[in-house]
């Protein structure tokens, strides 16, 4: 038997219960299939074929899972950090123990390919083990010292927070989003995309096992529209933090504004990675690859824009274009798959029609630019490289999410921090080069919430995570995350030698 076959064959027993009853929604520590609830149909993008009918969210659906949680409040925002970490450290032991379910389930369900995905499940449980170390801890603030005053700072969870993620990752990310708001003391509202709603069942299922109490957890599955604009809108919910697209970020700000919600927006990206002339060809070739033709391009920190310096163009594009045509395309569940297929056909239609988009501003593929229909009924597409295109081009100014990559050369350093700033978004940048003082230049002027110098996304979860411009709002990792999901209370003792101001004295 083959990997693939071997594979597949898990998936059939894992997907069985997908296949056989709706998916529906978790709502105070039960799972409901609302009766009479309005059905969708989820496919999987290895050949579009159903992977079951799943429950469309009605407002009411979200507002049962957004009352519970603010019933579950107070009691989990009161239990001590300790014992959060501890029911929090049972949760990863419980991902990792499902490892490989998680694994095949969000393979079949978004397409990304399984040598990337049996990382999702390691990478989820160290988020959990990671934030929920630090809950004891995270109450924690400041001690301001005046002559005749002593301030202290507290922090204090925000209250139940609505979290809504996207189809690309949906393992992964969900889980650093829940991870410290749960760790902070916040109860959750999950909203998983409508495009990839299984693994977000199996979190539940994990959280009800864990021994959260009922309510704070919430998952309820369904539309953008509906479901996770209703979850904007509530009013116990006192925080959104979202990651999508841009335009689903201005939405959420606006339809947050009546209720004053306090929003976090992890946006999209079209990232440069720029490689001078002195960089480490071996090095910086690899890591080019491999930012955007890992995850099937569907990364919110790909480097989607190639900068490369005259000098070491023409080299470096032979090198490059070789490596893209050796990429191997396949079913997400074959081991040897590189690049798996895209997650629907309408996100498919759209990386494609960047293909005669690319011809008509005038650029060259030079790699790729096909459907892949030899691999059957999936939404694969060729990996593509366009060359000789000018920033100005569509192709490299909008985010296409796909394995497709835009490649520009530049002569000098303020080229290349003008070419990279020239973009709405401000996600991430990498920098090749071998000149360190180059290297803290363009990290000064290159404008994105992160860079990297010399690296791939290399992810440091202490460290700040998050975009400026049309990439976002905020910050995620480490303390950050605790500032969005706290309120942080300053409270101010007297010594009790201050002159208090006496008004309406009577002499
Ligand atoms: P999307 O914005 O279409 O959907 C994301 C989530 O928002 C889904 O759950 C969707 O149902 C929900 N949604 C849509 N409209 C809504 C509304 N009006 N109110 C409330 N919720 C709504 O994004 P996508 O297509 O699922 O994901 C791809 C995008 O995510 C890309 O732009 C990518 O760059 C971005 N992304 C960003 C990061 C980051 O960290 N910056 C990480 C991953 C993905």
């Amino acid at each position: 038997m083959s990997d693939l076959d071997h594979n597949l064959s898990l998936s059939e027993t894992y997907l069985k219960r997908f296949k056989s009853a709706p998916t529906g929604h978790f709502i105070n520590g039960e799972f409901v299939v609302p009766p009479g609830a309005e059905l969708y149909t989820n496919v999987t993008p290895t050949d579009n074929s159903e992977l079951g009918q799943v429950v469309a969210g009605t407002v009411g659906d979200v507002n049962l899972a957004c009352d519970a949680a603010e019933t579950a409040f107070t009691e989990w925002r009161d239990m001590p950090g300790a014992e959060r970490k501890k029911i929090l450290n049972h949760f990863a032991d419980k991902v990792v123990e499902r490892a490989e379910e998680i694994a095949i389930v969000e393979s079949m369900d978004c397409g990304q390919p399984i040598r990337f995905m049996r990382q999702a499940a390691v990478r989820g449980a160290a988020n959990f083990r990671f934030f929920a170390d630090k809950a004891p801890e995270a109450v924690n603030g400041l001690a301001l010292h005046q002559d005749e005053h002593t301030n202290y700072t507290m922090r204090t969870p925000i209250g139940p927070v609505g979290i809504i993620t996207p189809w690309n990752t949906p393992f992964m990310l969900s889980t650093w989003k829940i991870a410290p708001a749960l760790a902070a003391g916040c109860t959750i509202v999950h909203k998983p995309a409508e495009l990839t709603p299984l693994t977000a069942m199996l979190l539940a299922e994990i959280a009800n096992e864990a021994g959260l109490p009922k309510g704070v957890w919430n998952t309820v599955n369904g539309f953008g529209e509906t479901a996770g604009k209703r979850l904007t809108e509530h009013r116990a919910i006192k925080a959104v933090a979202l990651v999508g697209d841009s335009t689903t970020g201005k939405h959420i700000m606006h339809q947050g504004a009546e209720t004053l919600k306090r929003i976090h927006l992890e946006l999209g990206g079209k990232n440069p990675v720029i490689v001078f002339d002195d960089a480490d060809f071996d090095r910086a070739l690899d890591a080019v690859v491999f930012m955007i033709y890992s995850l099937n391009g569907q990364r919110c920190t790909s480097s989607s824009r190639l900068l490369i310096q005259s000098g070491i163009k023409d080299q470096f594009l032979a090198a490059l274009e070789e490596r893209v045509r050796a990429l191997r395309v396949g079913h997400s569940l074959d081991p040897r798959t590189e690049i798996g297929p895209l997650v629907h056909t309408g996100h498919f239609d759209k990386v494609m029609s960047y293909m005669d988009i690319a011809k008509q501003d005038g650029a060259r593929i030079a790699v790729g630019g096909n459907a892949r229909s030899d691999l059957g009924a999936g939404n694969y597409v060729e990996p593509t490289l366009f060359c000789d295109a000018q920033n100005t081009m569509r192709i490299a100014q909008e985010e296409i999410f796909g394995p497709v990559l835009t490649a520009m050369s530049f002569e000098t350093e303020e080229e290349a921090i003008h070419m990279a700033n020239d973009t709405q978004y401000g996600l991430a940048g990498y920098i090749w080069t071998n000149d360190t003082s180059r290297a803290m230049r363009m990290a000064k002027y290159v404008e994105a919430g992160m860079l990297w110098v010399n690296s791939e996304n290399n992810r440091n979860l202490p460290s700040p995570f998050g975009g400026i411009k049309m990439s976002g709002i905020g910050r995620d990792g480490g303390d950050f995350s605790f500032d969005f999901y706290m309120e942080t209370k300053n409270v101010c003792i007297a010594h009790g030698t201050h002159r208090v101001p006496i008004l309406g004295a009577v002499n």
